[in-house]
């Protein structure tokens, strides 16, 4: 079974009535991936008969979405290490929850109860989008253990004669890609070009400013401010239609790359979280690199496996219609501001409105649940 076949498993929430209830697609249960699929009793073993080093999570209900980001979080090496030695015994943090995960699953299988509870989800049936849930957990810990995934950019509005009329820093977990319609012969969208159109600088007509006095062009650009250890691209595959008014999934294949250049950083994708299916009955899962023997595992949801070794080499530059969140750890930085230069500039503390908002929305739903 080669990674893309392994990708195309049946998701392995039961199907029951209160799918129909949540709304679930019937049409999902009629696609191919749906039907021809199994699992392996003990599949946590490698074709060497070797066991693996890691263990699943237990699916409680739909709850494939934040396995797959707490598989992620595990196998960052800095976060894991970050949760180990800075996340406190206050019972009523996700530190305490996430720090007590990460002992369990060092040594067997476990569950996600706790993780659920702090993040204040209630139906473990709904299914809901990992990388809101990815977001959640980082704004929700504390910032030493957030930060290898932190990044800051800044967007820039200059009149048509340059003066700066709009300068806005901020931090971001992910980088949103919008996946246009793909222009090649070969319907593909190339992440690559994604995100160098993400910092190309673009024309706004009829902004105002205010030492011209009048509304001109304006250019605006976004720049990275502070590269993340951790740079999390989120495929924008999830899009409000406001003809059906509902979200849709763009399935576009997607190229992706095995390595990110910026100006400054080299980049090495280390992580991907995939999704089949659609956003209210489909399936997440993790494939990642370990640290350990620098192995590529697949993580579905209580199944660790290892893909065969030809099908590692697909992996350089893949062209995927599972792809959603792709992880880079950076592996090169000759001009890049330390953290304490950072920690000066008051970086760490800083939070956009969406991650405070979020981070507000989190807090309440726990206050609810207590
Ligand atoms: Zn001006």
């Amino acid at each position: 079974m080669n990674v893309i076949e392994q990708f195309n498993k049946v998701p392995c929430f039961p199907f029951n009535s209160s799918y129909v209830d949540e709304g679930m697609d019937y049409l999902d249960m009629m696609d191919p991936f749906w039907t021809h699929q199994h699992y392996y009793p003990n599949e946590n073993v490698n074709t060497d008969n070797k066991t693996i080093l890691y263990y699943g999570l237990h699916n409680q209900g739909a709850t494939c979405y934040l396995n797959s980001v707490l598989q992620v979080l595990f196998m960052t090496k800095g976060f894991r290490e970050a949760v180990e030695s800075h996340c406190g015994q206050d019972q009523k943090t996700a530190d305490f929850h996430l720090k007590s995960l990460f002992k369990a699953l060092k040594t067997s299988e476990t569950h996600t109860k706790d993780i659920l509870s702090i993040l204040g989800i209630g139906n473990v049936y709904e299914q809901r989008d990992a990388a809101e849930y990815f977001e959640n957990i980082l704004s929700m810990v504390n910032p030493y253990v957030s930060q290898i995934f932190k990044g800051h950019l800044r967007h820039t509005m200059r009149c048509s004669e340059g003066h700066v009329t709009s300068d806005e820093p901020g931090p971001f977990w992910t980088l949103p890609l919008s996946i246009e319609n793909p222009s090649d012969s070969n319907k593909t969208y190339s992440v690559r070009d994604g995100f160098e159109k993400f910092f190309k600088s673009s024309t706004v007509s009829e902004m105002y400013c205010d030492q011209c006095n009048e509304k001109s062009y304006s250019t605006i650009a976004c720049k990275m401010e502070h590269h993340p250890k951790i740079l999390t691209l989120l495929l924008k595959r999830f899009e409000f239609d406001y003809h059906s008014m509902s979200y849709t999934k763009n399935d576009c294949c997607v190229e992706v790359p095995h390595t990110l250049r910026t100006k400054n950083c080299d980049y090495e994708l280390y992580a991907v979280v995939d999704h089949v299916g659609s956003l209210r009955g489909g399936h997440y899962t993790a494939r990642i690199k370990s640290y350990d023997d620098h192995n590529w595992y697949v993580f579905d949801d209580s199944y660790v496996t290892q893909p065969n070794p030809q099908s590692i080499s697909h992996m350089n530059n893949e062209r995927s219609q599972s792809v959603y969140l792709l992880m880079y750890k950076k592996s090169r930085a000759p001009d890049q501001p330390g953290e304490e230069e950072i920690k000066k500039r008051g970086g760490i503390k800083v939070y956009g409105r969406g991650m405070e908002e979020n981070r507000r929305r989190i807090e309440e739903n726990k206050r609810g649940m207590e």
